[in-house]
This record gives structure tokens, sequence and C-alpha cells, in this order.
């Protein structure tokens, strides 16, 4: 394949990932608050088009699909300078308190490999860089070997925690791995994506975490999220482990993945984005309900 056709090829499933992340988002903020009654709520027939708003997850999520579409591969300074700018264009999409003072001082001119370490005084391990990073893994699925050190130079310009790191490692290598596997038996996505994330994800409480995911095939939904945390403390390590489970459980079924996680609560929105943006890079755009994307927000 000539390079301009690969290169096109891999942006296509990115953005594909993106739709999944984006919808995930957007519809997980909107249930939020209403989260148990989910199901109850699918009907949009009286939204407008693209009235609902995505977040802070999907603003940075087309930052790293901008510099992808530029650069193939993470550019780390200009990768902040794009988070700094979408965030002082909008800032008001959700961000995290320390994600405002991060993107502030980067905005401001400061370099994020001194801002970001020293959030928290030890760097962020919030949920913030597993949140945005799916569709770089798909964009990256016929090289999984670089997705560790793409995910982490995503990752680590706003959270310079490990935990935070191997959160966004692991959400990208399962959705490269969910993309490599396109059209072939989900049972068996499902295994490479276990093997390659507990494998490759960095030694950390995320990594252990997803191990023992891994085991509670016959659990329910809502006992793994009691288990591994839904998201609600905000960190990779209460969010990523049940975000891949409840992914694999529902890898060729995005309408019932995005509903059963928004269903357990926690971090409704991030956790839908984590989740739509593997599952819609194995089951495609076309697994998403037509009438969810044409409601979401338009992507810009
Ligand atoms: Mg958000």
């Amino acid at each position: 394949m000539e390079e301009e056709d690969f290169h096109g090829k891999r942006l296509e499933l990115a953005r594909e990932s993106l739709d999944g992340l984006s919808v995930g988002d957007a519809l997980g903020e909107a249930w939020a608050y209403q989260f148990y009654r989910a199901r109850d709520l699918t009907d949009f027939s009286v939204f407008r088009d693209g009235s609902v708003r995505y977040t802070d997850d999907t603003a940075m999520a087309l930052s790293i699909v901008k510099i992808l579409e530029q650069y193939r591969a993470i550019e780390e300074d200009l990768l902040a300078v794009s988070f700094a700018t979408r965030y002082a264009w909008d800032p008001m999409r959700g961000y995290g308190k320390m994600a405002h003072k991060i993107l502030q001082e980067i905005g401001a001119g400061a370099d994020w490999r001194e801002v970001s370490p020293a959030a928290f005084g030890m760097g962020s391990f919030g949920n913030g860089a597993a949140m945005r990073v799916a569709p770089l893994g798909a964009y990256f699925a016929d090289e999984i070997e670089r997705i560790p050190g793409e995910a982490t130079k995503s990752a680590r310009i706003t959270h310079a925690h490990p935990e935070g790191i191997a959160g966004a490692v692991a959400v990208a290598l399962c959705a490269g791995v969910a993309t490599a596997f396109r059209g072939r038996p989900k049972a068996e996505a499902v295994e490479e994506m276990w093997t390659t994330v507990t494998e490759l994800t960095p030694g950390s409480t995320v990594r252990e975490d997803l191990c023992r995911a891994r085991e509670l095939k016959n659990a329910s939904t809502g006992e793994v999220a009691r288990e591994l945390g839904n998201g609600s403390d905000i960190s990779a390590q209460d969010t990523v482990p049940f975000c891949v489970w409840n992914a694999c459980q529902c890898l060729d079924d995005y309408e019932e993945a995005i509903l059963s996680t928004v269903e357990v609560g926690g971090d409704c929105d991030t956790n839908g984005a984590i989740v739509g943006g593997m599952v819609a890079a194995f089951a495609g755009r076309e697994a998403i309900p037509a009438e969810w994307l044409r409601v979401r927000e338009k992507l810009r």
C-alpha cells in the first residue's frame, strides 16, 4: 500500500474509534444524573441534531487525532499546545480542577515537563489520560508494539504519575487489538485483548486489577463495578479495569456497552468515552446507533 493510503486508512480507523468515544462521552454525560435509568431515556427524537454536548474527554481526543493526522506520531510539545489551545477556546467542558490549572499554565507558556510532574506533588493519576487515548490505539493497530510508547507520550503531558500513564497504555492497547481483530469472532478478539493488556501494561495497580478483572468472567456488571471501581474517585486505577472488562463483555454491541457502562454510575462520561472508543474500534462506526450519532454535538 502507498504511504498516503496507509496513513489514510489508519486515520479512518482512529476516527471511527473517536466517534465511539465521543458518543459515549456525550451521552454518558447526558445520562449522568439519572444513570440508573439510562435504559428508559433512550428516546432522542425530540433532540435537535448535535444538541448533546461532548465534554473534555472528546475535546482532548480531538487534539490527539489532529496530531496523528499531521505528524503520524505523538509530538508531545505540539500536543501540549493543542490541549491548551482547545482548553482556552472552550474551558467549560467539564475539565477537572487540576486539568484547569495544568492547561492554563501550559497556555501561559510553561513547559509541560515541569507542570505535569508537579501536579499533586507526584504527577496526576487521574483517568484523564485514559479517557482520550482509544483512537491512538486504533491508529497504531497494525503496529501494536508502538502503542505503549505513543500512549505514554500522549499521557505524560498532563498525567505524569505511573498509574495515570498505565491507564492510558491499557486503553490504547485494547483499542489497538480490537481494531486489529475487526471482522474476526468476538471471543478471539477478547482473548487477545486480555493477553496483550495484561502483558504490556506497565507494572501498576491498574495492571494488577486488570489481571483480577480477567478472572471475573462470570460476574455481573454491577458486581464487577463494585469490586474494581466505577470511576467515582476519577483515578485511572478506579476507572480503567472496569471499563476494559465491560468493553470485553460487549465488544460487538455498542448500544449495550454504553448503557451497561452508564448504569453502574461513577464517572459516566469518561467511562462511556473509554468503553465507546474501544468497542467502536472493533465493531466500527456502523455499530453506533444512528440516532445517537445524530444528536451528538458535531466534532470540531
Ligand atoms: Mg468529561
